[in-house]
Parts: C-alpha cells; structure tokens; sequence
C-alpha cells in the first residue's frame, strides 16, 4: 500500500469509517441534493447566510495596503478582538497574546493536542463523543480512553473518568455545549472535575491538561450562562470556532486560548508557536483575520434556533419520543423508538427525512437531529417522524 501505517490506522478506525460510509455511501448520500428533502444530519446551514456576515468579509476582502495579502499570523486587531470578547462571556481575563489563531476550531483541538502530549500518552473523552476526536488523536499517535456519560441526564462522569486516568493519561477533552446532547455543564461539575484532575495530576506525578472543545459557547438557551473549565481548572487549552457562531462552518477561522491562570503559559505559548509553524496548514486565511472583530459583533440567530428546538421538543415529546431538551448547540439527542438506530433512521430516510444514527456517535439506541434544518424542513418532517414511532409500535 502507498499509505503510511499512521494513514492506513486513522482510515480504519470504526467510527471514523462508519461516519465515511454514512456520509458518502447511504441513501442520505445519495439524496442529499434532491429539493425537498428534510435535513437534520450535519450542523450545515440551509438558509442564506446574514447579510452581517457577507459584509464583513467584503470589506476584509478589500486591501488597506500592499501588504494585505502578505503571510498572516496573529493579527492583533483579531486577538485583542478575541480576547475581549471571551473575556466578557467568561470573567476571566484572557491576554490577546495568549490567543493563537487557527483555521477552525478543529484545528485548534490538533494543535492543543500536538503542544502537550507525546506519542503513545492517552487521552480521554467521553462517549456519544465529537467523531473526529479519534482521528485526531490516533494521528497523533494517542491512545484514546473512553468513557460513557450519563444517558439519563447527558451529565459527565467523574467517576468514570477518574478510573479511566492511568499514569499515561495527558489529556481529558471536554465539550460543553455538547454536541450530541446539547447539555452545558454546571459549574459545581467542573469544578469538581478540576478538582479531581488536580488529585490525579498529583498522584500520577504529572501534569492532566484540560482540553475545552466550546465552539458553541455562544449558542446557548433560555439565557442560560455557560461557563468553561478554563474558570476552574488553570491547565486549560480552550478551543473555539467562529464557525458556529455565524453557521459557517466552510469560512474556517478560530482559536486556541490560555487562560492567565495558566502557569508556564509562556513556554507553552512558544511551543504552540512551534507546532503551528510545524503542522503546516494552519494558519487562518487573511481576510478572515481582518473580519474577526466585525465577526465578534453579532451571532446568527439563536432566538430562530431555539424557536426550531421548541417546535420539535413538543412535537416529538408529543408523539411519545423521549427527549432532554438541549441547552445549548445545534442538536436535539433522541432515544431511538426501537433498538436498532440504524434501521430506524433508515427508515426514515427512505422517506427523505435524514438524521443522524446514535451509532456514528457509539452510542446506539439514539438519533441526533440538527436544528440548522429550515423551519420548512421542520414542519414537512413532523409527519414523518410520527408514522415512524407509530410503525414502532406495532
Ligand atoms: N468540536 C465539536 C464538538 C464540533 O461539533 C465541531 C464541528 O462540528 C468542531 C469541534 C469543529 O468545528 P469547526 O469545523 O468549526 O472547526
């Protein structure tokens, strides 16, 4: 084979085939063009995007000098834009300079990840889990520990977690708002995990960082606050993405934080430094730069989206799902009418209502819907959705 062994055991990773195989292989895949049909699989927009947004880009687009287009790293205007902002929505003070900026939020997990660990360190995450965190850990030469959440409540495990935690463990990534469940995690419960990473760190003889994947944190419900690890536990990467935040996942912009309290944040600083230079590809698209601190000024509309999340909770809890309403994100995390999550979704695609299986997420038994679906896609499901859970039954 021309592939190298690191290649050829990221592509064989079961979920991460599973996830290729859904998306490129299925009857969704098949279809997923055709007008009409409803789409609930990925956290894709199905509408035209704010006119806010495309302005903001137009006008980067337009150069102020010669070297507009020059190799950019970290602009300033960006990171204290940045840095601002995520001050105020965590009251912590984050330092511009501690903000590295990356092409998407995705890549700020690799390179949190490449900064502190060396090949053959574990790191755990918890199941129904982001797909990609295995790859990325795998290609990274990790060995991935999972544990399971809670399912009744969508509430992190710390006694899972803490008997996960060998003297290899270097990393526990965390995602709250959580996609799938869309639970946000309670202070009181990140405050405990610190603690408890704290004790092991201690009792293994080095030190547990705390990767923080919140590319959601500013698509939150109900008024809901949200708050990061990085308040609580000082050995904290923070990943973002504006991806989400604008529901523009293709215009790939986002960042790596250190909190202030984190210690020797300098020399980690150059080490992230290091490896972005060293992965290759990760510095952010100019324009996009130069957008962050008009980006910074809006979200897209998360009162629409929670409007969506309303709609369904009620009409899906009316049918008989079972359902806990999601806090924050885009999705909705479903109990699944019969066993088999595969046939089920299958069936309903059959119908040209696509979800996602609870399988591609390890855990079966459930389905995810993504609420980025139009309020046209919203209401032409319902009936659908219906008859499934009646066929259930019988
Ligand atoms: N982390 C989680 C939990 C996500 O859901 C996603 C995107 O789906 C990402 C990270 C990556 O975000 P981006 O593609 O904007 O980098």
């Amino acid at each position: 084979s021309p592939a190298s062994r690191r290649a050829l055991e990221v592509a064989s990773i079961p979920s991460f085939r599973r996830i290729s195989e859904h998306l490129n292989h299925s009857t969704y895949a098949h279809r997923k063009h055709l007008p009409g049909i409803c789409d609930f699989t990925l956290g894709n927009p199905h509408q035209m995007p704010q006119e806010a947004y495309v302005d903001a880009l137009r006008d980067a687009l337009h150069p102020h000098d010669d070297q507009w287009f020059a190799y950019k790293t970290n602009e300033m205007d960006a990171r204290e834009a940045a840095a601002d902002s995520l001050s105020r929505l965590l009251d912590v003070r984050f330092e511009p300079e501690d903000l590295y900026l990356t092409t998407g939020g995705f890549t700020a997990i690799a390179l949190a990840l490449k900064a502190v660990t060396d090949p053959g360190d574990e790191v755990i995450y918890s199941l129904p889990p982001w797909f990609l965190y295995e790859p990325l850990a795998v290609e990274a030469g990790l060995v991935p520990v999972k544990v399971r959440i809670d399912l009744e409540t969508f509430d992190l495990d710390l006694a899972a977690i803490e008997a996960a935690i060998t003297e290899r463990t270097r990393v526990v990534i965390i995602n709250s708002p959580n996609n799938p469940t869309g639970r946000i995690y309670p202070p009181e419960l990140l405050r405990r995990l610190a603690t408890l990473l704290d004790d092991a760190s201690e009792r293994i003889g080095r030190r547990i960082y705390l990767v923080s994947d919140e590319p959601y944190n500013r698509i939150v419900f109900d008024g809901t606050r949200f708050h990061s690890p990085a308040e609580f536990y000082p050995y904290t990467l923070l990943a973002y993405s504006y991806g989400k935040t604008h529901l523009s996942p293709g215009e790939r912009i986002g960042y790596l934080a250190l909190p202030p309290s984190m210690p020797d944040r300098k020399e980690l600083g150059t080490a992230i430094e290091a490896m972005q230079l060293a992965m290759g590809w990760i510095y952010p698209n100019a324009v996009l730069q130069y957008a962050l601190p008009r980006l910074e000024t809006f979200t897209i509309d998360v009162g629409q989206l929670q409007q969506k999340r309303d709609r369904l909770v009620q009409e899906l809890g009316g049918m008989g799902y079972r359902l806990r309403p999601s806090e924050g994100t885009f999705y909705l995390f479903i109990q699944c009418p019969i066993h088999d999550d595969e046939a089920f979704t299958e069936a309903l695609g059959q119908e040209d209502v696509f979800v996602l299986p609870g399988a591609l997420f390890e855990t079966p038994g459930f389905f995810r819907i993504s609420l980025t679906a139009s309020e046209d896609m919203v209401e032409r499901s319902l009936p659908h959705f219906r008859a499934a859970i009646e066929r259930a039954g019988q």
